[in-house]
Protein backbone atom coordinates (compact mmCIF):
# COMPACT_ATOMS: atom_id res chain seq x y z
CA UNK A 1 0.00 0.00 0.00
CA UNK A 2 2.81 2.92 1.48
CA UNK A 3 4.55 2.50 -2.53
CA UNK A 4 1.29 2.85 -4.02
CA UNK A 5 1.39 5.88 -6.82
CA UNK A 6 -0.01 8.90 -5.59
CA UNK A 7 -2.26 8.51 -9.16
CA UNK A 8 -3.31 5.78 -7.51
CA UNK A 9 -4.06 6.76 -4.42
CA UNK A 10 -5.77 9.55 -5.58
CA UNK A 11 -8.14 8.07 -7.94
CA UNK A 12 -11.31 7.22 -7.62
CA UNK A 13 -12.74 4.07 -8.31
CA UNK A 14 -15.17 3.83 -11.14
CA UNK A 15 -18.53 4.23 -8.73
CA UNK A 16 -20.80 2.16 -11.58
CA UNK A 17 -17.87 -0.84 -11.39
CA UNK A 18 -17.99 -0.64 -7.59
CA UNK A 19 -21.85 -1.06 -7.70
CA UNK A 20 -22.03 -3.90 -10.04
CA UNK A 21 -19.08 -5.65 -8.11
CA UNK A 22 -21.02 -5.35 -4.70
CA UNK A 23 -24.08 -6.40 -6.93
CA UNK A 24 -22.27 -9.50 -8.29
CA UNK A 25 -21.12 -10.49 -4.71
CA UNK A 26 -24.41 -10.30 -3.52
CA UNK A 27 -26.00 -12.35 -6.15
CA UNK A 28 -22.78 -15.03 -5.52
CA UNK A 29 -24.02 -15.47 -1.79
CA UNK A 30 -27.16 -16.31 -3.41
CA UNK A 31 -29.13 -13.22 -2.91
CA UNK A 32 -31.94 -11.90 -4.70
CA UNK A 33 -30.97 -9.31 -6.65
CA UNK A 34 -31.83 -6.94 -9.67
CA UNK A 35 -28.93 -4.99 -11.10
CA UNK A 36 -30.11 -1.87 -12.35
CA UNK A 37 -26.16 -0.11 -12.26
CA UNK A 38 -24.33 -1.40 -15.60
CA UNK A 39 -24.86 0.99 -18.33
CA UNK A 40 -24.74 -2.29 -20.97
CA UNK A 41 -27.39 -3.47 -23.31
CA UNK A 42 -28.85 -6.12 -21.94
CA UNK A 43 -29.09 -8.07 -25.38
CA UNK A 44 -26.54 -9.85 -26.97
CA UNK A 45 -24.17 -9.07 -30.20
CA UNK A 46 -25.90 -9.58 -33.35
CA UNK A 47 -25.22 -12.79 -35.35
CA UNK A 48 -24.17 -11.27 -38.61
CA UNK A 49 -20.89 -9.43 -35.84
CA UNK A 50 -20.33 -12.78 -34.34
CA UNK A 51 -20.36 -14.73 -37.45
CA UNK A 52 -17.62 -11.89 -38.85
CA UNK A 53 -15.25 -12.12 -35.40
CA UNK A 54 -15.14 -16.49 -36.14
CA UNK A 55 -14.13 -15.81 -39.52
CA UNK A 56 -11.46 -13.45 -38.23
CA UNK A 57 -9.96 -16.17 -36.07
CA UNK A 58 -10.32 -18.77 -38.91
CA UNK A 59 -8.57 -16.36 -41.48
CA UNK A 60 -5.92 -16.19 -39.29
CA UNK A 61 -6.00 -11.93 -37.66
CA UNK A 62 -3.44 -13.27 -35.24
CA UNK A 63 -0.48 -10.40 -36.07
CA UNK A 64 -0.11 -7.09 -34.80
CA UNK A 65 -2.77 -5.04 -36.06
CA UNK A 66 -1.55 -1.38 -37.28
CA UNK A 67 -1.61 0.53 -34.11
CA UNK A 68 -4.84 2.80 -35.40
CA UNK A 69 -6.29 -0.22 -36.43
CA UNK A 70 -7.25 -1.72 -39.85
CA UNK A 71 -7.05 0.59 -42.62
CA UNK A 72 -10.46 -0.94 -43.82
CA UNK A 73 -11.68 -0.64 -40.46
CA UNK A 74 -10.90 3.15 -40.64
CA UNK A 75 -12.74 3.56 -43.91
CA UNK A 76 -15.81 2.01 -42.58
CA UNK A 77 -15.41 4.49 -39.32
CA UNK A 78 -14.79 7.38 -42.52
CA UNK A 79 -17.87 6.56 -44.73
CA UNK A 80 -20.09 5.91 -41.43
CA UNK A 81 -18.94 9.80 -40.30
CA UNK A 82 -19.75 10.48 -43.70
CA UNK A 83 -23.04 8.90 -44.08
CA UNK A 84 -24.20 9.04 -40.71
CA UNK A 85 -23.13 12.33 -39.16
CA UNK A 86 -22.11 14.62 -42.36
CA UNK A 87 -18.44 15.14 -41.14
CA UNK A 88 -15.70 14.45 -44.09
CA UNK A 89 -12.76 13.00 -42.35
CA UNK A 90 -10.18 10.40 -44.14
CA UNK A 91 -8.56 7.46 -42.62
CA UNK A 92 -5.80 9.59 -41.20
CA UNK A 93 -8.04 11.28 -38.87
CA UNK A 94 -9.31 8.30 -37.19
CA UNK A 95 -7.62 5.96 -34.46
CA UNK A 96 -9.16 2.82 -33.03
CA UNK A 97 -8.60 2.24 -28.91
CA UNK A 98 -9.99 -0.06 -26.50
CA UNK A 99 -13.08 1.15 -26.28
CA UNK A 100 -14.54 4.44 -25.94
CA UNK A 101 -13.33 5.07 -22.49
CA UNK A 102 -9.76 4.22 -24.20
CA UNK A 103 -10.28 6.63 -26.67
CA UNK A 104 -11.53 9.57 -24.13
CA UNK A 105 -8.12 9.25 -22.42
CA UNK A 106 -5.83 9.09 -25.41
CA UNK A 107 -7.27 12.64 -26.39
CA UNK A 108 -7.53 13.91 -22.58
CA UNK A 109 -3.37 12.70 -22.36
CA UNK A 110 -2.91 13.92 -25.74
CA UNK A 111 -3.97 17.95 -25.49
CA UNK A 112 -4.28 18.65 -21.77
CA UNK A 113 -0.94 20.14 -19.53
CA UNK A 114 -1.10 19.96 -15.96
CA UNK A 115 -3.01 22.41 -14.68
CA UNK A 116 -5.23 22.87 -17.66
CA UNK A 117 -8.72 23.55 -17.16
CA UNK A 118 -11.25 20.75 -18.36
CA UNK A 119 -14.64 22.11 -18.58
CA UNK A 120 -17.53 19.29 -17.78
CA UNK A 121 -21.27 19.55 -17.75
CA UNK A 122 -22.79 18.03 -14.52
CA UNK A 123 -24.10 15.68 -13.97
CA UNK A 124 -21.33 13.91 -16.45
CA UNK A 125 -20.04 10.19 -17.20
CA UNK A 126 -18.21 9.03 -14.07
CA UNK A 127 -14.93 8.68 -15.85
CA UNK A 128 -14.44 12.31 -17.56
CA UNK A 129 -13.28 13.96 -14.21
CA UNK A 130 -11.16 11.23 -13.11
CA UNK A 131 -9.02 10.71 -16.23
CA UNK A 132 -8.74 14.26 -16.42
CA UNK A 133 -6.95 14.11 -13.21
CA UNK A 134 -4.85 11.19 -14.87
CA UNK A 135 -3.84 13.85 -16.83
CA UNK A 136 -3.07 16.57 -14.06
CA UNK A 137 -5.66 19.06 -15.57
CA UNK A 138 -8.44 20.40 -13.32
CA UNK A 139 -11.89 19.46 -14.18
CA UNK A 140 -14.08 22.64 -14.19
CA UNK A 141 -17.66 21.82 -13.44
CA UNK A 142 -20.99 23.55 -15.20
CA UNK A 143 -24.34 22.43 -12.55
CA UNK A 144 -27.33 21.61 -14.33
CA UNK A 145 -30.89 20.56 -12.30
CA UNK A 146 -33.50 18.83 -13.42
CA UNK A 147 -35.34 22.54 -13.66
CA UNK A 148 -33.45 23.06 -16.38
CA UNK A 149 -33.70 19.62 -18.35
CA UNK A 150 -30.24 19.15 -16.95
CA UNK A 151 -28.67 21.42 -19.55
CA UNK A 152 -26.21 24.20 -19.52
CA UNK A 153 -26.73 27.72 -20.13
CA UNK A 154 -24.49 29.31 -22.68
CA UNK A 155 -23.70 32.41 -19.70
CA UNK A 156 -22.67 29.17 -18.01
CA UNK A 157 -20.09 27.80 -20.60
CA UNK A 158 -19.46 31.33 -21.84
CA UNK A 159 -18.37 32.55 -17.84
CA UNK A 160 -16.36 29.68 -17.23
CA UNK A 161 -14.40 29.52 -20.19
CA UNK A 162 -10.70 31.15 -18.77
CA UNK A 163 -6.85 31.64 -20.70
CA UNK A 164 -6.16 28.09 -18.48
CA UNK A 165 -9.32 25.98 -20.50
CA UNK A 166 -8.35 23.21 -22.58
CA UNK A 167 -11.23 21.31 -23.47
CA UNK A 168 -14.93 21.05 -22.79
CA UNK A 169 -16.34 17.74 -23.30
CA UNK A 170 -19.84 17.40 -24.33
CA UNK A 171 -22.42 14.45 -24.47
CA UNK A 172 -25.34 13.76 -25.86
CA UNK A 173 -27.18 11.69 -25.82
CA UNK A 174 -26.21 11.94 -21.66
CA UNK A 175 -25.29 9.43 -19.56
CA UNK A 176 -26.33 9.69 -16.82
CA UNK A 177 -29.67 11.97 -17.44
CA UNK A 178 -30.72 10.74 -20.85
CA UNK A 179 -30.89 14.27 -22.26
CA UNK A 180 -30.50 15.57 -25.90
CA UNK A 181 -29.46 18.78 -26.67
CA UNK A 182 -31.22 20.00 -29.83
CA UNK A 183 -29.31 21.02 -32.75
CA UNK A 184 -30.12 24.89 -32.14
CA UNK A 185 -28.79 24.76 -28.68
CA UNK A 186 -25.53 22.35 -30.04
CA UNK A 187 -25.05 25.30 -32.64
CA UNK A 188 -25.16 28.01 -29.84
CA UNK A 189 -22.78 26.09 -27.64
CA UNK A 190 -20.27 25.45 -30.91
CA UNK A 191 -20.45 29.50 -31.65
CA UNK A 192 -19.21 29.91 -27.81
CA UNK A 193 -16.05 27.61 -28.36
CA UNK A 194 -15.78 28.79 -31.69
CA UNK A 195 -15.05 32.60 -29.94
CA UNK A 196 -12.27 31.16 -27.87
CA UNK A 197 -8.95 30.05 -29.89
CA UNK A 198 -7.31 27.35 -28.01
CA UNK A 199 -10.18 25.82 -26.56
CA UNK A 200 -11.71 22.32 -27.95
CA UNK A 201 -14.45 20.45 -27.62
CA UNK A 202 -15.00 16.52 -27.01
CA UNK A 203 -17.91 15.16 -28.60
CA UNK A 204 -18.89 12.14 -27.13
CA UNK A 205 -21.62 10.70 -29.41
CA UNK A 206 -21.38 7.07 -28.08
CA UNK A 207 -25.43 6.93 -27.39
CA UNK A 208 -26.12 7.92 -30.75
CA UNK A 209 -28.26 5.35 -31.72
CA UNK A 210 -30.37 4.89 -28.61
CA UNK A 211 -32.62 7.94 -29.46
CA UNK A 212 -36.45 8.69 -29.08
CA UNK A 213 -36.83 11.90 -29.77
CA UNK A 214 -35.26 14.55 -31.98
CA UNK A 215 -31.95 13.75 -33.95
CA UNK A 216 -28.22 13.59 -33.33
CA UNK A 217 -25.88 16.44 -34.33
CA UNK A 218 -22.40 15.49 -34.34
CA UNK A 219 -21.16 18.75 -33.15
CA UNK A 220 -18.32 18.32 -36.17
CA UNK A 221 -20.66 18.71 -38.44
CA UNK A 222 -20.93 22.68 -37.68
CA UNK A 223 -17.66 23.93 -40.17
CA UNK A 224 -16.58 26.60 -38.29
CA UNK A 225 -15.47 24.25 -35.43
CA UNK A 226 -14.59 21.63 -37.44
CA UNK A 227 -11.05 21.66 -36.58
CA UNK A 228 -11.86 21.65 -32.50
CA UNK A 229 -13.52 19.18 -32.32
CA UNK A 230 -12.54 15.45 -31.91
CA UNK A 231 -15.69 13.09 -31.93
CA UNK A 232 -15.63 10.35 -30.21
CA UNK A 233 -17.77 6.98 -30.61
CA UNK A 234 -17.60 3.37 -29.53
CA UNK A 235 -19.92 -0.09 -31.14
CA UNK A 236 -20.47 -0.51 -27.72
CA UNK A 237 -23.70 0.49 -26.91
CA UNK A 238 -25.31 0.87 -30.64
CA UNK A 239 -24.23 -2.83 -31.26
CA UNK A 240 -24.38 -4.32 -27.72
CA UNK A 241 -20.60 -5.25 -28.15
CA UNK A 242 -19.30 -3.53 -24.63
CA UNK A 243 -17.20 -6.27 -24.01
CA UNK A 244 -15.77 -6.71 -27.55
CA UNK A 245 -14.00 -3.20 -26.52
CA UNK A 246 -14.10 -1.37 -29.72
CA UNK A 247 -14.04 2.65 -29.42
CA UNK A 248 -13.11 5.22 -32.13
CA UNK A 249 -12.42 8.88 -32.69
CA UNK A 250 -12.51 11.11 -35.50
CA UNK A 251 -10.28 14.37 -35.14
CA UNK A 252 -7.81 17.25 -36.89
CA UNK A 253 -4.95 15.14 -38.20
CA UNK A 254 -2.18 16.57 -35.37
CA UNK A 255 -4.60 15.20 -32.36
CA UNK A 256 -5.13 12.06 -34.18
CA UNK A 257 -1.50 11.30 -34.59
CA UNK A 258 -0.79 12.04 -30.89
CA UNK A 259 -3.57 9.63 -29.93
CA UNK A 260 -1.67 6.81 -32.54
CA UNK A 261 1.71 7.80 -30.83
CA UNK A 262 0.48 7.89 -27.31
CA UNK A 263 -1.50 3.65 -28.15
CA UNK A 264 1.80 2.75 -29.77
CA UNK A 265 3.59 2.85 -26.53
CA UNK A 266 0.68 1.45 -24.18
CA UNK A 267 -1.39 -0.99 -25.61
CA UNK A 268 -0.18 -0.83 -29.85
CA UNK A 269 -3.49 -1.83 -31.66
CA UNK A 270 -6.25 -3.37 -29.94
CA UNK A 271 -7.80 -6.88 -30.63
CA UNK A 272 -7.86 -7.47 -34.29
CA UNK A 273 -10.73 -9.97 -33.92
CA UNK A 274 -12.56 -7.44 -32.41
CA UNK A 275 -11.42 -4.86 -35.01
CA UNK A 276 -12.67 -7.42 -37.55
CA UNK A 277 -16.18 -7.72 -35.80
CA UNK A 278 -16.04 -4.10 -35.55
CA UNK A 279 -15.93 -3.85 -39.05
CA UNK A 280 -19.09 -5.90 -39.72
CA UNK A 281 -20.94 -3.98 -37.19
CA UNK A 282 -20.24 -0.58 -39.34
CA UNK A 283 -20.42 -1.90 -42.67
CA UNK A 284 -23.74 -4.70 -42.22
CA UNK A 285 -26.84 -3.88 -40.84
CA UNK A 286 -29.60 -6.44 -40.09
CA UNK A 287 -32.18 -4.15 -38.00
CA UNK A 288 -30.78 -5.08 -34.39
CA UNK A 289 -30.15 -1.21 -34.08
CA UNK A 290 -33.32 -0.41 -34.33
CA UNK A 291 -35.03 -3.25 -32.67
CA UNK A 292 -32.63 -2.71 -29.76
CA UNK A 293 -33.74 1.38 -29.50
CA UNK A 294 -37.66 0.35 -29.89
CA UNK A 295 -36.94 -1.86 -26.81
CA UNK A 296 -35.47 0.79 -24.87
CA UNK A 297 -38.04 2.94 -25.85
CA UNK A 298 -41.09 0.89 -24.24
CA UNK A 299 -38.59 0.43 -21.42
CA UNK A 300 -38.44 4.18 -21.04
CA UNK A 301 -41.77 4.64 -21.25
CA UNK A 302 -42.53 1.35 -18.53
CA UNK A 303 -40.00 2.92 -15.79
CA UNK A 304 -40.66 6.62 -16.34
CA UNK A 305 -44.26 5.81 -15.58
CA UNK A 306 -43.94 3.71 -12.51
CA UNK A 307 -41.50 5.93 -11.13
CA UNK A 308 -43.37 8.54 -11.33
CA UNK A 309 -46.13 6.93 -9.33
CA UNK A 310 -43.31 7.12 -6.26
CA UNK A 311 -43.81 9.56 -2.96
CA UNK A 312 -41.09 12.25 -3.30
CA UNK A 313 -39.65 10.95 -6.61
CA UNK A 314 -39.24 13.74 -9.52
CA UNK A 315 -38.16 12.29 -12.95
CA UNK A 316 -37.49 13.86 -15.79
CA UNK A 317 -38.41 12.02 -19.09
CA UNK A 318 -35.30 10.89 -21.01
CA UNK A 319 -34.89 11.35 -24.70
CA UNK A 320 -32.26 9.33 -24.95
CA UNK A 321 -29.70 6.32 -23.54
CA UNK A 322 -31.03 4.06 -21.47
CA UNK A 323 -30.71 5.69 -18.21
CA UNK A 324 -33.15 7.73 -16.04
CA UNK A 325 -31.82 10.22 -13.31
CA UNK A 326 -34.82 10.46 -10.33
CA UNK A 327 -34.37 13.23 -8.29
CA UNK A 328 -34.27 11.52 -4.67
CA UNK A 329 -33.56 14.23 -2.35
CA UNK A 330 -36.62 13.93 -1.45
CA UNK A 331 -35.30 11.37 0.68
CA UNK A 332 -32.10 12.87 2.12
CA UNK A 333 -32.23 12.84 5.66
CA UNK A 334 -34.92 10.56 6.54
CA UNK A 335 -34.42 7.45 8.46
CA UNK A 336 -35.84 3.55 8.57
CA UNK A 337 -35.16 3.91 12.55
CA UNK A 338 -31.96 3.06 12.37
CA UNK A 339 -29.97 4.34 9.77
CA UNK A 340 -30.28 7.60 8.20
CA UNK A 341 -29.78 8.48 4.54
CA UNK A 342 -27.70 11.33 4.37
CA UNK A 343 -26.48 11.35 0.26
CA UNK A 344 -27.57 9.73 -2.46
CA UNK A 345 -24.94 7.09 -2.14
CA UNK A 346 -26.10 6.12 1.05
CA UNK A 347 -29.75 5.48 -0.82
CA UNK A 348 -28.68 4.06 -3.57
CA UNK A 349 -26.51 1.71 -0.80
CA UNK A 350 -29.50 1.19 1.30
CA UNK A 351 -32.14 0.09 -1.29
CA UNK A 352 -29.04 -2.58 -2.85
CA UNK A 353 -29.56 -3.82 0.78
CA UNK A 354 -33.36 -3.25 1.56
CA UNK A 355 -34.65 -3.72 -1.47
CA UNK A 356 -32.70 -5.92 -3.19
CA UNK A 357 -32.02 -3.35 -6.72
CA UNK A 358 -28.13 -2.34 -7.81
CA UNK A 359 -28.51 1.83 -8.93
CA UNK A 360 -25.71 4.12 -8.95
CA UNK A 361 -25.75 7.08 -5.95
CA UNK A 362 -25.58 10.53 -8.22
CA UNK A 363 -22.33 11.83 -6.22
CA UNK A 364 -19.86 10.28 -8.44
CA UNK A 365 -21.46 12.03 -11.48
CA UNK A 366 -21.70 15.60 -10.16
CA UNK A 367 -25.53 14.74 -9.12
CA UNK A 368 -25.94 14.65 -5.46
CA UNK A 369 -29.86 14.08 -4.75
CA UNK A 370 -30.05 12.06 -7.65
CA UNK A 371 -29.45 7.94 -8.28
CA UNK A 372 -29.19 6.89 -11.63
CA UNK A 373 -31.60 4.00 -12.97
CA UNK A 374 -30.12 1.84 -16.20
CA UNK A 375 -33.53 0.60 -17.77
CA UNK A 376 -31.28 -1.84 -20.22
CA UNK A 377 -33.33 -4.61 -18.34
CA UNK A 378 -35.83 -6.97 -18.66
CA UNK A 379 -39.76 -5.53 -18.74
CA UNK A 380 -40.55 -8.14 -16.12
CA UNK A 381 -37.21 -6.88 -13.87
CA UNK A 382 -37.78 -3.21 -14.67
CA UNK A 383 -41.41 -3.58 -13.01
CA UNK A 384 -40.37 -5.59 -10.14
CA UNK A 385 -37.33 -3.42 -9.10
CA UNK A 386 -39.14 -0.45 -9.04
CA UNK A 387 -42.07 -2.38 -6.94
CA UNK A 388 -39.36 -3.01 -4.29
CA UNK A 389 -38.18 0.72 -4.75
CA UNK A 390 -41.28 1.98 -3.88
CA UNK A 391 -42.21 -0.36 -1.25
CA UNK A 392 -38.62 0.14 0.55
CA UNK A 393 -38.87 4.22 0.23
CA UNK A 394 -42.57 3.70 2.21
CA UNK A 395 -40.15 3.01 5.29
CA UNK A 396 -38.37 5.70 5.09
CA UNK A 397 -39.50 8.49 7.97
N1 LIG B 1 -18.94 7.64 -22.84
C1 LIG B 1 -20.06 7.48 -22.14
C2 LIG B 1 -20.95 8.66 -21.94
C3 LIG B 1 -20.40 6.23 -21.60
O1 LIG B 1 -21.52 6.08 -20.89
C4 LIG B 1 -19.51 5.16 -21.79
C5 LIG B 1 -19.78 3.83 -21.18
O2 LIG B 1 -20.48 3.68 -20.23
C6 LIG B 1 -18.37 5.37 -22.55
C7 LIG B 1 -18.11 6.61 -23.04
C8 LIG B 1 -17.37 4.28 -22.76
O3 LIG B 1 -17.79 3.33 -23.61
P1 LIG B 1 -16.94 2.01 -23.88
O4 LIG B 1 -17.65 0.89 -23.19
O5 LIG B 1 -16.92 1.89 -25.37
O6 LIG B 1 -15.57 2.21 -23.34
Amino acid sequence: MEYLSDRIRTMATSATMAMARKSRELKARGLDIISLSLGEPDFNTPAYIREAAKEAIDGNYSKYPPVSGYVDLRDAICKKFRDENGITYTRDQVVVSGGGKHSIINVILSIVNPGDEVIILAPYWVSYYDQILIAGGRPVILETTIENDFKVSLEQLESAITDKTRLVIFNSPSNPTGMVYSRGEQEAIARVIQRHEGVFLMSDEVYEHILFEGEHVSMASFDFIYDRVITVNAVSKAYAMTGWRIGYIGAPKWIADACDKLQGQFTSGVSSIAQRAALAALSGKDGSIQMMRDAFLRRRDLICNQLSGIRGLRVRVPQGAFYVLPDISYYLGKTDGTEIVRTADDLALWLLDRAGVATVGGDAFGAPGYIRISYANSDDLLTEAVRRIKEALEILK
